[in-house]
Order: structure tokens, then sequence, then C-alpha cells
């Protein structure tokens, strides 16, 4: 069988769909899987066991056997602690085929196979019989289908499936029940990540100021989850203005219903202040009474030493439909809708028709209408709202800018044509790719620049000179930013695009950013480690099938890649200095062999040498560039802050090595290859 895997073509820009041997999905989805970061867990591993023990004690003191219903058992790991427990049989439920082969061989090598009877099915296709899969119902429901929104995964159609079918009345769950907290707060930081703020900017004739179009402004957003390390977030980024109140809970031992539906609490502001923003999270109670709680409440609710990192479980931000401003200890009402995978918010000012308002609080989903959040995502809005970006970007406009300037604007959905046409050009042209227009045109409504600024909805190679009205064009610019990169040196599109609009450039036509360069810093993780290392031993039990099943998928392609991951999450220290190590030249065009380096990085500091952080800079002018990666370094701690709004690309090492202070302090050695047939960066590294 082949599969195809969807894979955006940095060459093209595009979506294109590759032929896959049926391995690779599998291996694609071990290698990243959340696995590793689950069993590396201690606090979830730890209290899980707890409950687990607590409700086959309660069972067995009852006088029945205690029959476990383990659903989604992964490594097999929940059931094995039942067992361990005492219980007299568990059935593992295991969709994902590798996870239960992988689950087989764990309960085998732990000496459970007579107790554990893994099942590779769905558990809404169990059957229940003396022919079935399980002889008989359970008595004992354990799970772990949590999301950070709790119920992203399909956790409350498979509880109300398996209470209706698979476990008796009055079983025993672990977890007993989850809660869900929420706490609203006012945050422009946050804020940003779905509105667009006016952009001002200084022309030669007065300040000009860019302005959001309506439809925009009143777009209720995208329904998808904003999931993130809330402890990164800083105090002074955000400002509650109520208590933490709980939401909404969900006792697992009673039958679960998963339609639709609304909760609503009663909320005092403690704080007068602008309502944007619902941060939220869950706890789980592993027991009825409660004393064995797992939380995930962020660093200003529980003490410090309670914190445990983990990536599969963070917290959530929802966006309110509108600011809203509110006044300290006034009524409000804030409502949580949900269907059966995702959760929503609204927030009422209480008035004396208490009870009408509460039939029509039950909203739908929030769906983009102005198709802006489509485009852009989260933090592509928090990029465009960042005023110091901007500037840099006027800044270097304004240098290359004549009065009689063609420009050509090459980025997906991008807001320098604006701020050229603003600058004066006389006639920008502006380009779009893939139809991802629609929106611009209300854009460029909203600010009065319709005639001004033309959308060619072309592919770069399908340009024509009519298109540019038989014009050369003088300047070209671009972020660059396409919202089909993956990885941050997926952007050199600007670069193939630039490459196929040659023809249409005058011969001195400046090209901004006039190049580009790639940057590499060797680091330790805080915590982001974890989530690549293998775990050994977890609560007794040996998992390392699991280990050796993720090596052989990140090894499944000869050369490992680097991943993605937004930094300014994931604490990390620097080992060695940042360091260039190979550029691109926009003012030529992509050259038809490879670009490669070699070299070495010494490790400075003391610590692990867990992987190597790459990133962008674009020299937007001479003196002018903008970082997509590092912003600041604190030399002395080796501290660094990130580009708040952009992934970095981390590739980890397969073994760490631990550096001391040396007068002769260890190298790194490197080699990266840009092969420009397919705009891909293969690296290797000598530790
Ligand atoms: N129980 C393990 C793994 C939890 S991850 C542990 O705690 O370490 C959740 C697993 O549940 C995944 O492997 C997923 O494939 C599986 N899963 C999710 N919903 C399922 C369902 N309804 N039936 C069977 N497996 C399911
Ligand atoms: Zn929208």
């Amino acid at each position: 069988m082949k599969t195809f895997c969807g894979r955006a073509n940095p060459t093209t820009g595009s979506m294109e769909w590759l032929e896959e041997g049926e391995d690779y999905d599998y291996h694609q989805e071990i290698a990243r899987s959340r696995y590793a970061d689950m069993l590396h867990d201690k606090d979830r591993n730890v209290k899980y066991y707890q409950g687990i023990r607590a409700a086959v004690s309660r069972v067995k003191e009852r006088g029945e056997k205690a029959i476990v219903l383990d659903i989604g058992t992964g490594t097999g790991l929940l059931s094995m602690m039942a067992a361990s427990a005492g219980a007299d049989f568990c059935y593992a439920i295991e969709v994902f085929k590798p996870m239960a082969n992988a689950a087989v061989k764990i309960v085998e090598k732990n000496g459970f196979s007579d107790k554990i009877k893994v099942i590779n099915k769905h558990s809404t296709e169990v059957t229940v019989g003396p022919d079935g899969d399980m002889q008989c119902r359970a008595n004992i429901l354990v799970t772990e289908l949590f999301d950070t929104e709790l119920i992203g995964e399909g956790a409350l159609p498979t509880y109300e499936h398996a209470h209706k079918y698979l476990v008796q009345e009055g079983c025993e769950a672990v977890p007993h029940r989850a809660t869900v907290y929420v706490q609203l707060v006012e945050s422009r930081r946050m804020w940003s990540w779905k509105k667009l703020f006016p952009v001002h900017v200084e022309a030669e004739d007065g300040e000009k100021i860019l302005v959001p179009p309506s439809e925009m402004e009143n777009c209720p957003g995208l329904p998808s989850v904003c999931d993130i390390q809330l402890n990164q977030m800083p105090s002074g980024d955000f400002s509650t203005l109520s208590d933490v109140v709980k939401m909404f809970s969900v006792d697992f031992s009673k039958p679960v219903q998963s339609a639709s539906t609304c909760y609503r609490v009663q909320l005092e502001p403690v704080k007068s202040g602008k309502a944007q923003i619902v941060l939220s999270w869950w706890d789980i109670d592993m027991d009825p009474s409660g004393m064995i709680n797992c939380s995930m409440a962020p660093y200003w609710v529980k003490p410090t030493s309670a914190l445990q990192w983990r990536d599969h479980w963070m917290q959530c931000v929802y966006f309110l439909p509108r600011e809203e401003p509110v006044l300290q200890g006034e009524n409000l009402y804030l409502t949580a809708c949900r269907d059966e995978y995702s959760v929503w918010y609204n927030l009422q000012k209480a008035r004396a028709d208490e009870e009408e308002q509460k039939a029509d609080v039950c909203v739908e989903s929030p769906v983009c209408r102005c198709r802006a959040h489509l485009l852009w995502n989260r933090p592509r809005f928090g990029e465009l709202n960042d005023q110091s970006r901007t500037r840099q970007y006027i800044k270097s406009l304004r240098k290359v800018l004549k009065t009689d300037s063609v420009c050509l604007c090459i980025s997906d959905g991008s807001l320098l044509p604006v701020l050229a046409h603003y600058l004066g050009a006389k006639q920008v042209q502006y380009f779009v790719l893939f139809f991802r227009s629609l929106h611009f045109s209300l854009f460029f409504k909203a600010n009065n620049i319709e005639d001004k600024i033309k959308i060619i909805e072309a592919r770069p190679e399908l340009l024509k000179p009519s298109h540019l009205e038989d014009k050369k064009i003088s300047v070209l610019v671009g972020e660059p930013f396409f919202t089909t990169s993956l990885l941050p040196w997926h952007n050199l599109y600007f670069w193939y695009a630039r490459t196929a609009v040659s023809s249409h450039l005058a011969s001195n036509v400046t090209v901004l950013p006039q190049s580009a360069s790639l940057h590499m810093m060797i680091v330790e993780f805080q915590d982001l480690w974890r989530i690549r290392s293998p775990c050994g031993i977890c609560e007794g039990f040996d998992v390392r099938t699991m280990d050796d099943m993720i090596k052989d998928s990140l090894n499944f392609r000869e050369s490992k890649e680097a991943e993605p991951h937004p930094l300014w999450e994931y604490p990390c220290k620097s080992l060695s200095e940042p360091q260039e190590v190979l550029t691109f030249d926009f003012t030529k065009t992509v050259p038809q062999h490879c670009l490669s380096t070699e070299g070495s990085v010494k490790l400075l500091r003391k610590g692990k040498s867990h992987g190597a952080v790459l990133w962008m800079e674009y020299h937007l002018t001479a003196d002018i560039s903008v970082s997509t990666g590092l912003m600041e370094l604190s030399n002395e701690k080796g501290n660094c802050e990130w580009n708040p709004h952009c992934k970095q690309a981390v590739y980890f090492f397969s073994s760490v090595i631990e550096s001391e202070i040396l007068s002769d302090p260890t190298a790194v050695e490197y080699a990266m290859n840009f092969d420009t047939k397919t705009g891909e960066i293969a690296m290797d590294f000598k530790l």
C-alpha cells in the first residue's frame, strides 16, 4: 500500500502530494509523537498509579473481581500499573496499529501477558460477550485521552460509548473527574494574535494610519484551540481581571454526554480593564475524594515547586468575540460552549432580563468570515502587530523607494505594499500568490487605496509583461513570509519567486531583503530535550521497546531532519556563540549548484548539548536586518531571547555530550547542504 503525504515544496511555494511507502506515515507519527513526553511526565505517571491502586482496592474491598478497561493504552503503561496493583484482568485497547504492536511486546517483556489482552481496535468497535473481544463488561475504566483542551482528542464520545457498552454501571473511573478552570485577562500581547492593530506610518505628507477593514474587526476568528506554554508568558504581559473560576466538570464514573452544551458562571472582576482573553486549563482528580490531583494550573496559580514540565498538556488561550470594558465588582456572566471536540467562550454583562439572556448565549463556534484568520495564523498576527519590526521595514523601504519606483511585492498577505504606497512609491504593484487576495481588496478599500495597488493573481513563473503594464520592476520587496513554510529556510521561496520573475526586473533593480543568512547555535534545553529522549524504565516498567521504536522512526530517513519549535516557549541556554553558516544573495538568481558549508563550533559554556538551533536573518538593506530567531543573548548565563512570532528549527543530537569549562573547548563539527533543487537543508553534526 502507498500513502500520499502533503508537504509544501519550498521551491514552488505550493503543496505537493508525494507518494510514500506505507511505513512513512507511521514513522512520522511515531517520531513526532508525544509518547516520550508522556512517559517523562513523572507527576502524571505517579498520580495515575496512585489512582489505579486506589480504584483496584475499592473494587476488591467490595469483594468483586477487578476487570479493567484501558482505552488508548499506548505503551500499555496504565494496564501494567493496574495488573501490578492486583487487577484480575485488563483489556488494553489501542487503535494505532504500530502502538498496539509495541504494547504487546512491552506487556510481554514485563511479564504481564496472562493478565493483559491488547486489542488493536478503536474502542467503539470493541465487542463484549463470550465470543467478543471482552468476556464481560469492565468495572474499572482507565483512560488518558486528554489534550490541552481536555476534549479535543475525542474523550467525550469515547466515554459516552464506553459507559453504554463496555463498562458496568457504578464502575470506578481513573481519572474520576476533570474540571476546567478559567480566568479572565487583559493582554495586548495575546490580543495581538487575533486582532490587527492600526499601523502608524510617518510619511512625507504627515502621519498615515493603516486600519483593518470592519469585516476583520468583527470577525470571530478561528475555532481551533490556541494552546501554549503559559508558564513562559511573563506576568507583565497580561493582567488578570478575575479570580480563577471553575467553569465545568465531567464525572467519568457516570454516563457521559458528548452532545453540544453550554456552561455559565458568574464573575465579578477584581479589577477594571478590557476583557479580551479567557485563559483556561484543567485538572483531573484520580480518585472520588480529590486527594490525588494532577493539575495544569500555571505558575501564578500554584507554587512553582509543584510545576511539572510537560508538552502534551499545556494551557489554552481563548479569544473573546470582542473586547469588552469591564468594571471592578460588576456582575458578569461567562459562558463556555462546547461541541464534542472543542470549547469557545462568550462574556455577557448581567442585566435585569437575565433569564432571557440565558436562552441566547449558546452561539455557534467561531468561524472566520474575513479570511484573514485563515491566511495569517496567530503568530503571524503577532508579527504584523510588532511595531519595532514594522519600523525596520519602514526605515528600509524609505531608503530604497524613489518617487518613480515600480514595486512588486512577493509574500503571502503582506502589508508592505500599503506601507510602500504611503511612503510614496508612485506605483506599487502588488502581486499575490495562490489567489489568497480576497481579504486584501477589503483591506485596500478600508484604506481608500484600491486604485493605487494592483493585485496580480498569478504565480511568479506565469507573470506576463501585461500584468505589469509593460513596466519593469525597480523595487522587489518581500518579508519574506509564506503560509506553507514549516522550517525557517522554507521562506527562501522568495528567492525562487525572485528568480522566476527575473525577466521583469529592471537592470538596476533593488531587492529588499537584499540577502538572508542562516544562523546556528548549540544549546542546552531546560526541558524540551524530554520530547526526544529515551525513557528506559517508567514507574518500574521497562518501556525500552518504545524508545527503540522512536529511534528507528527518527532514523527512517537516512538523514535526520530538523523540526520547527517556537523557542520563546521552550527556554534554552546557549553553549556556543551564534554562528552564521550560510548566506543567500537575493540580488542574484538561485544558483544551479548546491550551497554547502562545513566547519566547527566551540562549546564555550558548561552544559549538555542537546541540539542545534537554526534560524534565518533577513538583511533588508546593507545596515538593517531582522532576525526570525535569536533576538538577544545574555552572555554571562547564555540565556536566549527568541523572536516570539516565529518558529525556529531544532536539530536534536542523537547523543548528548556534557561540556565542562575548558581552556581548550570541545568543538562540534557540522556540515550543511542547501539543495537548491529541493529547497531543503540537510545537516550533520559530529560531537
Ligand atoms: N495510555 C497511555 C497512552 C496515552 S496516549 C499512557 O497513558 O501512557 C492515547 C492513546 O490512545 C493513543 O495511542 C491513541 O492512539 C489511543 N486512542 C485514542 N482514542 C482511542 C479510542 N477511542 N480507542 C482506542 N485507542 C484510542
Ligand atoms: Zn477572520
